[in-house]
């Protein structure tokens, strides 16, 4: 295991740690959550300097493992106000593991803005004051320029410095695009510590060593064949994950007008299928790309204009649905022109679509008009009143314009599915410890489990806690969300999975090894949230959820209440 780097920005000086109790042999989303329990008051102030930004690596970063390098990021919610992780790809995980690190964390605030820069030698504070205000792209373009090709960079916009609630942090991958750890609004943590920016050089360092290289070997070869001989995963290498937009369309709950419908006339326009053949034919497209070294997926792409100017990459079903769909913008260039402003201003495209929705619904702008919604999230780099409004999320401005229907659980915009036809994810959303957050558990339809019907009011809960435990465990270790659904089928390659966490760490694990840590990471959180003061009162969706009728099915929400006060008891 790599030690814990500790940086306090009130001194900009840095202490590393031994990892040992409580925090040995975790990492990712386990670690960060532990540390924000047991170090983070439940009543601090979000934007003061008791709350704590986390930065970590699953167990498994910089290993052979297939797709195991995702970043978590953790910190006590601006958006939710519960307890938060985020992950994101890139190269980050994997060079933070490279140089022996699993967690910085980041306390205090510094007296300026300021930039960090690791290496195998230590930590540099830099001045960013010249840095200030400047977006994502340019910022990543100037540090590239001075501190070369073989960083990864961690990084904040305008909306971060502003500490909007939907402010987003980048992560670069290998060759430089922006992934985002977006959601729960820690880029506003981020630039609470007037933290620019964390460039992590991990020249002149060796790759992770498991304890049983033999048994890794062996373990990591048996679960990529696994994962690679699933048919959901030869999906996603082709389409991406703008596939779902026309399975969750047939399905009927594509997240459509403010999550008035579930079908959106202008699907096939903004789907998987038509992005793929836009970008095949255009210069420097390329509709499959990886995120993050060791990914076999490749479910990422490049989507560029005419001229082969890059727009964004990649664009994926989130933000195709909230900025598409739910605002019926059928326009794909625009969609992914809007996409690229959030990441450059540093605001997460799924509540910033919310935020979009719901001022369309006020009547602010009109549905459907993509050149209108583009000029509004332009303003939020310009820090303009609209513009400020709907950097701070779907919440805000709906409450801000008096709306009624907005679509959020504890202050965070929903996906793009509608819990009415996928109930599962309608008791994620409701019961996570996140707020609406689908990665904690989404229930979709899987021709490899006929027998789950979606849509079914009674039985969700359980199949949603389940599945919040196991997707607990997978960000814990670092695994990519698309990676993991084949293990869902295929239980064998749990072992396989759990089998590589032993070869790395050399502690024997049992079968239960993946659920019992979920569920472990789920209490401590949910004790998190408890003391800072949420109750079962806080774990529904929106009334218009459970009254208006999702067309064309018919469904409303009406999972019994019993089950989703159920979700805690293990
Ligand atoms: S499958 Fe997609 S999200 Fe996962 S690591 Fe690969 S490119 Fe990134």
């Amino acid at each position: 295991m790599g030690k814990i780097l500790r940086i306090n920005m009130d001194s900009l000086q840095y202490k590393l740690e031994e990892i040992s109790y409580p925090y040995a042999n975790l990492g990712g989303r386990a670690l960060t959550s532990q540390i924000i329990c047991r170090e983070v008051p439940p009543k601090a102030d979000v934007l003061g300097s008791e709350n704590k930004l986390i930065f970590s690596p699953g167990i498994l970063a910089g290993t052979t493992v297939p797709n195991s390098g995702r970043l978590s990021v953790g910190a006590k919610s601006p958006l939710t106000n519960t307890i938060k992780e985020a992950n994101s790809g890139g190269a980050a995980a994997r060079k933070l593991a490279k140089i022996g690190l699993q967690a910085i964390v980041i306390e205090g605030r510094a007296k300026e803005l300021t930039l960090i820069r690791i290496d195998k030698d230590g930590v540099n504070f830099i001045s960013a004051i010249p840095l200030k205000g400047l977006g994502n792209y340019e910022l990543i373009e100037r540090l590239r320029r001075e501190y070369g090709n073989n960083i990864a960079i961690i990084s904040i916009g305008p909306g971060g410095e502003s500490k909007m609630k939907a402010a987003s942090i980048a992560v670069t991958t290998l060759d430089f695009h922006i992934r985002a750890a977006a959601r729960g609004g820690l880029g506003a943590v981020m630039g609470s510590k007037n933290l620019k920016a964390v460039i992590i050089d991990d020249t002149g360092c060796d790759r992770v060593e498991a304890k049983d290289k033999t048994q890794l070997r062996e373990a990591s070869t048996e679960l990529s064949r696994g994962i690679l001989s699933h048919p959901i995963v030869g999906a996603f290498r082709e389409l991406g994950t703008a596939v779902l937009v026309m399975m969750m369309n047939a399905y009927g709950c594509l997240a459509t007008k403010n999550y008035s419908l579930g079908q959106f006339v202008g699907a096939e326009k903004i789907s998987g299928e038509y992005m793929t053949e836009l970008m095949k034919k255009r210069p420097n497209g390329q509709p499959v790309h990886r995120c993050m070294e060791g990914c076999i997926i490749n479910c990422s792409n490049i989507f560029t204009d005419e001229n082969g100017e890059v727009i964004v990459s990649g664009l994926e079903y989130e933000t195709i649905g909230l900025i598409g769909s739910n605002c019926m913008i059928d326009d794909i260039d625009i969609i992914a022109r809007i996409n690229r402003v959030c990441n450059d201003v540093g605001v997460d495209t799924m509540d910033v679509g919310g935020a979009i929705a719901v001022c369309m619904e006020a009547g602010l702008l009109s549905w459907g008009d993509g050149k209108s919604a583009f000029d509004l999230v332009k303003e939020i780099g310009r820090g303009t009143e609209k513009g400020l409004m709907i950097g701070n999320g779907c919440k805000f401005t709906g409450d801000k314009m008096g709306v009624k229907r907005i679509p959020h659980v504890k202050g965070q915009c929903l996906a793009a599915y509608d819990p009415r036809s996928l109930k599962g994810t309608g008791v994620t959303y409701a019961t996570s410890t996140m707020g609406a957050d689908h990665t904690c558990g989404n229930a979709i339809p899987n021709p490899a489990n006929p027998a789950y019907n979606p849509s079914a009011p009674t039985g969700q809960g359980p199949v949603s806690q389940f599945l919040q435990s196991y997707f607990a465990a997978i960000d814990s270790l670092g695994l990519c969300l698309f990676a993991s659904l084949p293990l869902l089928d295929m239980p064998e390659l749990q072992k396989h999975l759990a089998s590589c966490v032993s070869a790395v760490t050399g502690e024997p694990l049992d079968e239960n090894y993946l659920m019992n840590m979920g569920k472990s990471v789920l209490k401590s959180e949910r004790q998190f949230n408890d003391a800072v003061g949420f109750s079962k009162e806080d774990d529904r969706l929106p009334k218009f959820f459970l009254e208006e009728k999702l067309l064309p099915s018919g469904n409303v929400f009406d999972v019994p209440e019993e089950e989703m006060d159920d979700i805690y008891n293990f």
